[in-house]
């Protein structure tokens, strides 16, 4: 958890920013606001980051440095609802309404890991929940495309990130069981709620050299985390790589 002074530090910080709200909000995308409050929550808020990497992530093992760097880098505090935002950067999963969670810090790193992110890649996510994850991957990768199957969430997911500036996700309303055909292959698929079994149809969009990363079980039993790759002979290799909890991924028609 986050020690309560870094909480209290985060609160007066989004305190005073709060008399910017214009500016909160395309946080990130500003270099240069003339503010000196606003630079020095920046600031702030760039080491409570800091801080989140070193203490929760790098220490639990997560260590390619491209990953670290995006963690570092992106504003979780923008990704989770106004009230939840002095948690922002606590090490723990957060609700962002509609029954659904922005994970961990460090399962969103973990996962960011497994999948051996290039920067030519094209990816895949199912469950675009609040968009932070499918932020962290496209600093690594070519192009995100990303499914949400609460039309809410993912209208707030696709105008968030276009205010943040990261251009290279595409997001769609619909049930990410079936994948983006029209888009397939892709080199990375992460899925970031559970289903029982393995869908097929990721399998398929996955291009040979592919990984996946998905959580599969029930919400009432133990989920693991699994890495999937499919070699350059298209043959498959799963790997479990831990015990995890996340929503169900929900199945039949759109919310
Ligand atoms: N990746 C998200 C967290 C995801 S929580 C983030 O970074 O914030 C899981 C999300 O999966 C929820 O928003 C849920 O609505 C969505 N979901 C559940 N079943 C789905 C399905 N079949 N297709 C697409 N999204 C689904």
């Amino acid at each position: 958890m986050m020690i309560p002074a870094a909480r209290d530090l985060l609160r007066a910080v989004l305190g005073a920013m709060a008399a910017w709200p214009v500016i909160l909000a395309i946080a990130g995308a500003v270099s240069c606001t003339g503010s000196s409050d606003v630079e020095s929550g920046q600031d702030s808020l760039a080491a409570l980051r800091s801080a989140m990497v070193t203490d929760q992530i790098a220490r639990r093992g997560v260590s390619d440095p491209r990953v670290l760097a995006a963690m570092r880098d992106a504003p979780r505090h923008l990704f989770v609802p106004p009230e939840a935002r002095t948690n922002a950067y606590d090490d723990s999963p957060l609700s962002i309404g509609h029954e659904q969670t922005i994970s961990q810090p460090y399962i969103v790193a973990l996962m960011t890991e497994l999948v051996r992110p290039n920067a030519g890649d094209r990816a895949l996510e199912i469950g675009t929940g609040s968009g932070y994850q499918a932020a962290v991957l496209s600093r690594l990768v070519a192009t995100v495309y990303t499914i949400e199957i609460v039309e809410a969430l993912a209208r707030e997911a696709e105008r968030r990130l276009k205010d943040l500036n990261y251009s290279n996700v595409i997001v769609r309303h619909g049930d990410g069981y079936a994948g983006w055909p029209e888009h397939a292959p892709f080199d990375i698929i992460i899925v970031t709620a559970a289903p029982d079994h393995i869908p097929q149809p990721l399998v398929d969009q996955l291009r040979p050299g592919g990984r996946m990363v998905i959580p599969v079980g029930s919400l009432y039993e133990r989920q693991d985390l699994r890495l999937i790759e499919k070699d350059v002979s298209a043959q498959i290799r799963t790997r479990t790589v831990a015990p995890v909890r996340f929503v169900p991924l929900r199945r039949g028609r759109a919310y």
